[in-house]
This record gives C-alpha cells, sequence and structure tokens, in this order.
C-alpha cells in the first residue's frame, strides 16, 4: 500500500497530525491484537483534525468491518485484507466527496499473484526482505481465525516469485525470507506436489548470486524428504526451519484439528537433524487449549526438554468467536494457562541459554542489521528478523554486509563476538 502510494505521489510523515491520510493496517488474529488495532484507530480517530480521513485496513477490518466502524466512529474508509492494492482507489473516492457514512471495500475474492497493480509485494530492511509466496491457508486447525480472515489457499505463481526475487538481488538483498500462512503448502492450488522444494530449487537457479534464503512457517507432516535434502544440499537455503507444532500430546492436537502422530515430528526431527546437523530449529506452542489437562501439559513440557528447539515461543490460548473450536469454550483459567505459560517460557530459556552456549568459541556469518553505542547488531542463520536472537558485536559493521564473528559470549536469546573481517571499521 505505502508503495502504490508513494508511486501515486504521496508521500510518508512522521507524525499523524501532518498526515492527509491515516491508514492503520489492523490486526485481528487473536484478541490482544484486535485491541492494540481498536486502540491506536480511536488515538488517531479522537485527534483527527478537519480534512483529515483515517482509514482501516487489513485483518481485522476483512473479517469484521462493520464492528470497526461502529466501535471507532472516526474511520471514514474500510479496507479488507484481500484488495490491499485498491488503495488509491479508496483514497481517491474518500477524497472526491464527504461520505457522512463509512466507505466500505471488502471484496471476497482473492486475488494475490495476479493483480497486484505493480507493487513489489515486501519489506526490505538492512539487507533482507521478506518475500510472500502464499497467502490464505486451506488447514483445518480448530483454534484459528486466518482461514476466515484470509480464506483457502492462493499460491503466487513461480514465475512471479523468482521475478520479484532477482528484482530484490538486484536492489541489494542479500537475504530473502519466504513467508506464507503454511509455506509447506506452496503450489497445491497450482497443482504441484513438493512445491517448496520446487521453488527452493528454482531460486536456487534463478538468483545463485543471493546469499540467504530463508524458510518461515512450515506444517508439521509436509516437511518432505525432497524439501530437507533441497534444505541439505544448497548453499543458499539456510539451515533453519520454523515449524510451529501447537502443542505435542496428541489428545491436545487431536482437540486442535492439528496432525496428531507425534511418531512423524520425532522422525522428522531426527530426520532434519542427520542431514543438517547445525540446524536452528524454532516452534511456537499454545498453552491452556481447551480441556488442556495437567497430563498433557507435562507431556509438552517433557518433549520441549527432550527436542531442545533453539528457539520456542508460546501463546496462552486466546478464545476466537467463530472458529471451530468455538464449542469448546475457554474453560482453561487464565490464572492457569499464565502459570503455564511462564514455566514453558522459563524451561525454553534455559535450553536455549544451554544451546546458545554451545556456539561460544564458533565463527557464524552475521548479516549485519544497525549500530549503535559502539556496537553492531545482526543476525546469523540461527535468527530470524523480529522474533529470534541478535548477535551483538564489537565495533562499526557496514549494514547490508555478511561478515564472520567469532562467538564470545551467550544470553539466553543473543549471541555476543568479534568480527573477524576486514570490513569492519573499528
Ligand atoms: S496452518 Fe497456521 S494459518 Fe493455517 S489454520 Fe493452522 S494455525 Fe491457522
Amino acid at each position: 500500500m505505502a508503495q502504490l502510494l508513494i508511486r501515486d505521489g504521496y508521500r510518508a510523515v512522521k507524525k499523524p497530525e501532518r498526515a492527509s491520510v491515516l491508514i492503520v493496517n489492523t490486526c485481528g488474529f487473536i484478541g490482544s491484537a484486535r485491541d492494540e488495532s481498536l486502540r491506536e484507530l480511536q488515538k488517531l480517530a479522537d485527534g483527527k483534525r478537519d480534512g483529515q480521513l483515517l482509514i482501516a485496513a487489513g485483518c481485522l477490518t476483512q473479517r469484521y468491518g462493520a464492528d470497526v466502524a461502529r466501535q471507532v466512529p472516526g474511520v471514514d474508509g474500510i479496507l479488507g485484507t484481500r484488495r490491499w492494492m485498491d488503495i488509491l482507489q479508496v483514497v481517491r473516492e474518500l477524497r472526491k466527496t464527504k461520505h457522512p457514512e463509512p466507505l466500505y471495500h471488502l471484496p471476497e475474492s482473492a486475488t494475490v499473484g495476479t493483480d497486484e497493480a505493480g507493487t513489489i509485494r515486501t519489506s526490505v530492511f538492512g539487507g533482507a526482505a521478506y518475500l510472500k509466496i502464499a497467502d490464505g491457508c486451506r488447514r483445518p486447525c480448530a483454534f484459528c481465525a486466518i482461514p476466515l480472515i484470509k480464506g483457502t489457499l492462493v499460491s503466487r505463481p513461480l514465475e512471479t516469485i523468482l521475478n520479484e526475487a532477482r528484482r530484490l538481488r538486484d536492489m541489494g538483498v542479500r537475504e530473502l525470507i519466504l513467508i506464507a500462512q503454511d509455506t509447506t503448502d506452496y503450489g497445491h492450488d497450482l497443482g504441484m506436489k513438493d512445491g517448496l522444494a520446487i521453488l527452493l530449487e528454482n531460486l536456487s537457479t534463478s538468483v545463485p548470486d543471493l546469499d540467504w534464503i530463508r524458510v518461515m512457517y512450515a506444517y508439521p507432516g509436509y516437511v518432505t524428504d525432497r524439501l530437507i535434502d533441497v534444505m541439505a544440499s544448497s548453499k543458499q537455503v539456510l539451515h533453519y526451519l520454523d515449524m510451529p507444532l501447537q502443542h505435542a500430546h496428541p489428545k491436545t492436537l487431536y482437540r486442535m484439528k492439528r496432525p496428531s502422530n507425534m511418531e512423524w515430528v520425532h522422525k522428522t526431527l531426527e530426520k532434519m537433524r542427520a542431514a543438517m546437523p547445525q540446524i536452528a530449529i524454532r516452534t511456537t506452542f499454545i498453552v491452556g487449549y481447551p480441556g488442556e489437562t495437567g497430563e498433557e501439559f507435562r507431556a509438552l513440557e517433557d518433549f520441549v526438554r527432550e527436542i531442545r528447539f533453539d528457539r520456542a515461543g508460546a501463546f496462552p490460548f486466546s478464545f476466537e468467536p467463530g472458529t471451530t473450536s468455538e464449542p469448546l469454550g475457554d474453560p482453561v483459567p487464565p490464572e492457569v494457562k499464565q502459570e503455564r505459560y511462564e514455566r514453558l517460557m522459563e524451561l525454553q530459556q534455559n535450553i536455549s541459554l544451554q544451546v546458545n552456549q554451545s556456539y561460544v568459541g564458533k565463527t557464524l556469518d552475521v548479516l549485519v542489521e544497525g549500530y549503535g553505542d559502539g556496537l553492531s547488531i545482526g543476525r546469523s542463520y540461527r535468527d530470524a528478523p523480529e522474533i529470534d536472537g541478535m548477535v551483538l558485536m564489537e565495533g562499526k559493521a557496514k549494514v547490508g554486509e555478511i561478515v564472520p564473528v567469532k562467538i564470545t559470549g551467550a544470553m539466553v536469546y543473543d549471541l555476543a563476538g568479534v568480527p573477524e573481517s576486514s570490513l569492519i571499521v573499528l
């Protein structure tokens, strides 16, 4: 949306009071995100001056457009997530005539990959860029509102993704981060089998000079042998995988309508570690899901203790109306959820620290992202942006460079080190 607006002559301003059009890209995934979106909209609506337009865009408005307009009376336009590329049309329409009622623009159809008004669907920061390969999801997870918001999986055509990867490479991007709600489902709607592995193979031949390719959000049960082979043999695909598992007790997983074959999980993790001994595995769990007994939660703790993930995040269950888990309600008391959340996070923090300590004395390539207070910061192959840790380095390194760093210290989330490269300006 920002790119389309800039191309049309708009520019970004730092302070909302200076803007003629205010756009909040809302999130409607879980309760706390919905509250935050509404708070931001309300804050901007309260400070709105004459002639300013306030547009609520994104997931929350796709699903609850009318509610958003009712709860925040100052909102002028409602734009959903499926036709974000119509932002200019919405702005023009709103500026043309006065609209006493909010203007709704909420088509149901998903058009990902086929009509994006020529925009590059990425955000670029430092030397890394997100590359969206598909949107929507066809999995049945009982707790999740995403399919209700985004609709079913729609993959971007292979050639569109490869073209975007080439363009990003030409812009100087060093790391491509492949994202979708479920990357392992890539290409299913295009009739592909093992679509993600095929995409990675194609990326390797189309942009062989791009340094790092990172895969996020794999769905258990769909990490195939071919995918593991491609990851293990490619020089570009990082030995990193984010595979949200959500739980480890088969009964909880069954109630979640998630793959509950824990044997598959164990075997696949073993295969990945055999093919890529230094692979960094990240996962996510939900605690306090309806019906989660003490025994089920302890099984999750045992699993976390056994597998020793590099990174694991946890979320207390958030009740989402309209999902298939709705009939189960939200029976686990908040204090029990909180206690389980804290126990799991504490357990994982100890594991993360020990895993991090095992890197002391080793050298890791680090993609530099910034500098401040005499330290440079960056990420190694073990760190996805925004959710994982950082590597803190002495001296000033050039943003966007990949430098070898000797690790000298470990914390729960981050590592510290000394650059070995002459690129560093001390
Ligand atoms: S795979 Fe992820 S996005 Fe899709 S329904 Fe399950 S939790 Fe939601």
